[in-house]
This record gives C-alpha cells, structure tokens and sequence, in this order.
C-alpha cells in the first residue's frame, strides 16, 4: 500500500500550532515533546518531529536523524527522571500497525523491573501530568 496524504487537523498538528494544549516536556526547532494524555506508566512522552510526517515512511529521511536523536535525549531524560530500570519505545503504523494520531511519534515508556504497562485508554490524573512533565524537564 501507499502512505495516505498527511493530514494537517490531525490532533498532534494542532498542538504543534498551539491550537490544542499539551504538558511540554521539550521543544526546539525540530521536535516537540509531551506527557501522553492516557499514560500506560509513570512518565508516558511522546516525541513528534514539527515535520509533517503521518508515520516513519514518509518522514523525509535528512529529518529523521535530527528528530531521532531528539527522542534519545527525551528518552534519557525520562530514564533520569524516573530512575527506570528499562525503557520501551514504541511507534506504530497505519491503522493496522496500531496507529490512531496520524502525525508521526514515538512513545517514551520509563519502566520498572516487574511492572506492567496499565491498560491503554485511561486518562491520566491532570495534576499527576503536570508534575511529571516537570519531572522529565528538570532532567534534560
Ligand atoms: P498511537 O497513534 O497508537 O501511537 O496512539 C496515540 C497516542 O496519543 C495514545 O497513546 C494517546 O493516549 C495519545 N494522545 C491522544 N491525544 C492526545 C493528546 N491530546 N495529548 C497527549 N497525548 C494524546
């Protein structure tokens, strides 16, 4: 198959215009970052390149480098902020690869030896985001 066209009122474009609000971990010429709304753990980021991309095949590759290591340096911050033993770092594709936000991003999951990740589709306590974004900002 080929990749649909991106769509721009994708809920991700429209934090990346400041048209919706996020919990901003980190931002910068390339990438923006911030606390997933239904974390599945403690420090649930995502990262999405300010490119318009829908998914990893057709995020043009001379601004996949930059926006990659802009997840590394999220995802050690996250590790630090958390003391996490591990990390998962998960980015799906298309509906059928698990994707339902259309503008590519990659989830930064903290995790702790032996415990799982929650259930998806919970939303996470406003207060408990706000700190935790603080957290992983303190860390960068
Ligand atoms: P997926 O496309 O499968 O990687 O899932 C999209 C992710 O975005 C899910 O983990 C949602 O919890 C998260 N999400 C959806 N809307 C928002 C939002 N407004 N702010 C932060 N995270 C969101």
């Amino acid at each position: 198959m080929t990749t649909p066209a991106y769509d721009p009122q994708n809920i991700f474009a429209k934090i990346l215009r400041g048209e919706m609000p996020c919990y901003k971990v980190f931002e910068d010429d390339v990438a923006l970052a911030f606390m997933d709304i239904m974390p599945r753990a403690e420090g649930h980021v995502l990262v999405i390149p300010k490119t318009p991309a829908r998914g990893l095949l057709d995020m043009p590759p001379d601004a996949l480098g930059p926006y990659m290591l802009r997840v590394q340096k999220v995802a050690a911050a996250a590790r630090k902020a958390f003391d996490a033993d591990g990390l998962t770092i998960q980015q799906f594709n298309e509906t059928a690869g698990g994707q339902v936000v259309f503008h590519l991003h990659f989830h930064v999951l903290p995790r702790k030896e032996g415990v799982a990740l929650k259930p998806p589709g919970i939303m996470g306590d406003k207060a408990a985001l706000e700190a935790n974004a603080a957290r992983v900002r303190a860390a960068l």
